[in-house]
C-alpha cells in the first residue's frame, strides 16, 4: 500500500507532564509526516487515546504503510532509516494485538542497547494506558541480577539486545515458548554485529505459529533469507531513501594511508559545527579521541569496548552540546540519532554504498544543510564506484591543507573516453 503525500515536518506536542517526561527518554526530533490520520489505519480506541497523549498528529509515511497490515497480523519486512518513526510503526500494532493473554508475548530484538532502551521507553507510554502493557528490557552491559526482579513481573514484552536474552534462556529465567508478536529492529545492523547465529537460536525457540515483523534499512542477501526462513509471505515494504537527502555536500579526500590521520584531524580543525565521526576500528576511534583531547577539542567516544554507562554519557553529551565531536565506530553508531549534526566525518568509509546513505542521512535531516567528508585509499576504489553509482553522482574530489592527495590513475578505457583525440 502507497502512503499519501508527505505534508510537513513535526514534532509530538504533548500536553501531559507525565508523557512529556517520558518522551524525554527518546530523542525528539521533528520527522516527516503524511497527511493521513491515525484514524483510519485499524487501531483500536485505546491505542488512539495513548497517541493522542503522545501528542502524534499525523502518521510518518512508515507508520501510514506498515500499520494496517500489521494490525491484520501480516509478517512483513519493513525498509526505513533510523529515526523515520519506526518505533511506533511496531508498537502501536503489537499494543493492540497483545491485549489478551499473559506472559510473555512480545519480543522485540535490538542490535544496540541504546535502541532497546528507546523502544522499552516508548513501550512505557502504554504501561499506565487502558492497555496496561508491561515490558522489560534485557540489555547487556548492566548487571543482570534487577533483570530477574523484573521478569518475575509478569511482563508481556521483551526488549532485548540477543546476547543477554540468551544468557537468560539459558539460565532458565525467561521462557520463549508463548512469543506471539516478534520484531527483529535493524536487521542490517544485526548482520554486521554478527549477530545471525545468536538470532537464529532465539528464533528456534519461538513457536512457529507467530507474526512477526522485520525493519532494516538496507537488504543485503543475507537479511532477505533471513526474512525467507522466519517469515510467511512477507509483505515488502520499502520507503528507504534512494539517495541521500539534498541538502547534503559530499566531500572524498583520497589520500595514501599513511596520511589518513593527518587529514582527519585537518578536516576536524578546519570544519566546524557539530560532527560525528565514523571510524572501522577501536583502537583509531581512542586514536582520535586521545589526540583530539591533547589538542583541546571537546570530544566524546562510543564504541562497543566502553560501558554502557559510558556510551549514554556520551551520546547525552553530544545531543546536548557539551561535545563538539562525537567519535564512533560503526558498530556502535545505529542508535545514535540526533538533530542537528552538521558534519558527519568517514575516517573509514563504510563496506556498503546503502551505509554511506545512510550515515549521510545522519546530517541535514529536514530543511537542514551538512557537510559528508570522506577519506578514502586507493584501496577504496571500487566501493567509491559503487557509491557514485548509488548517489547518481561523482563524490567531489577535495584536498586538505597540507595533506598530499593520492592521485588517481584512469583506466585506458578511462582516458580514452575523456581525451579529445578519442579513437
Ligand atoms: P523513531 O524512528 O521511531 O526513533 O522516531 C523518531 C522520532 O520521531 C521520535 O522523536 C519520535 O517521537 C518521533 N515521531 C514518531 N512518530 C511520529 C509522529 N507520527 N508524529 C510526530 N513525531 C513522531
Amino acid at each position: 500500500m502507497m502512503t499519501a503525500v508527505v505534508s510537513d515536518h513535526e514534532s509530538p506536542r504533548a500536553e501531559d507532564p507525565e508523557v512529556r517526561d517520558a518522551l524525554a527518554a527518546i530523542p525528539q526530533h521533528p520527522v516527516e509526516t503524511t497527511d493521513r490520520d491515525f484514524l483510519g489505519l485499524g487501531l483500536e480506541p485505546a491505542v488512539l487515546e495513548v497517541v493522542a497523549r503522545i501528542g502524534f498528529e499525523h502518521p510518518t509515511p512508515i507508520q501510514a504503510s506498515v500499520i494496517p497490515d500489521a494490525v491484520a497480523g501480516k509478517d512483513l519486512i519493513g525498509l526505513a532509516e533510523t529515526g523515520s518513526g519506526k518505533t511506533a510503526a511496531f508498537v502501536l500494532p503489537i499494543v493492540q494485538r497483545l491485549r489478551r493473554g499473559r506472559g510473555v508475548r512480545g519480543l522485540i530484538v535490538s542490535p544496540t542497547r541504546e535502541i532497546a532502551l528507546q523502544t522499552k521507553a516508548f513501550l512505557d507510554l502504554f504501561r499506565k494506558s487502558r492497555l496496561r502493557v508491561n515490558s522489560v528490557c534485557l540489555i547487556g552491559g548492566v548487571k543482570i541480577g534487577p533483570q530477574f526482579d523484573q521478569l518475575r513481573r509478569d511482563p508481556d514484552v521483551l526488549v532485548v539486545t540477543p546476547g543477554r536474552l540468551l544468557d537468560h534462556s539459558e539460565r532458565g529465567t525467561v521462557s520463549l515458548g508463548g512469543v506471539e508478536e516478534l520484531v527483529l529492529d535493524e536487521a542490517d545492523h544485526m548482520l554486521d554485529l554478527g549477530f545471525m547465529p545468536q538470532i537464529q537460536r532465539i528464533v528456534s525457540q519461538l513457536p512457529r505459529q507467530r507474526h512477526t515483523m522485520l525493519f532494516s534499512a538496507t537488504m543485503p542477501p543475507p537479511i532477505e533469507r533471513l526474512a525467507q526462513r522466519y517469515m510467511k509471505d512477507p509483505l515488502r515494504i520499502d520507503l528507504s531513501p534512494k539517495g541521500a537527502a539534498s541538502g547534503i555536500e559530499h566531500r572524498l579526500y583520497l589520500v595514501d594511508e599513511k596520511d589518513k590521520k593527518r587529514c582527519a584531524l585537518t578536516l576536524l580543525e578546519k570544519v566546524p559545527g557539530s560532527t560525528l565521526v565514523f571510524t572501522k576500528r577501536r583502537s583509531d576511534a581512542e586514536w582520535l579521541c586521545r589526540v583530539l583531547e591533547r589538542g583541546e577539542h571537546s570530544v566524546a567516544r562510543i564504541h562497543s569496548d566502553r560501558s554502557q554507562r559510558h556510551r549514554v554519557a556520551a551520546l547525552e553529551s553530544f545531543r546536548a552540546g557539551r561535545h563538539r565531536i562525537l567519535v564512533a565506530t560503526n558498530i556502535a553508531a545505529r542508535g545514535i540519532d540526533v538533530v542537528g549534526i552538521e558534519h558527519i566525518l568517514n575516517y573509514d568509509l563504510p563496506d556498503t554504498p546503502e551505509d554511506y546513505i545512510h550515515r549521510a542521512g545522519r546530517t541535514a535531516r529536514g530543511a537542514a544543510e551538512g557537510v559528508v567528508s570522506s577519506i578514502g585509499t586507493w584501496l577504496d576504489k571500487s566501493l567509491i564506484r559503487q557509491i557514485e553509482t548509488a548517489l547518481g553522482h561523482p563524490l567531489p574530489r577535495c584536498e586538505a591543507d597540507g595533506v598530499a592527495p593520492y592521485r588517481e590513475m584512469q583506466s585506458l578505457q578511462e582516458r580514452r573516453r575523456r581525451s579529445p583525440l578519442r579513437r
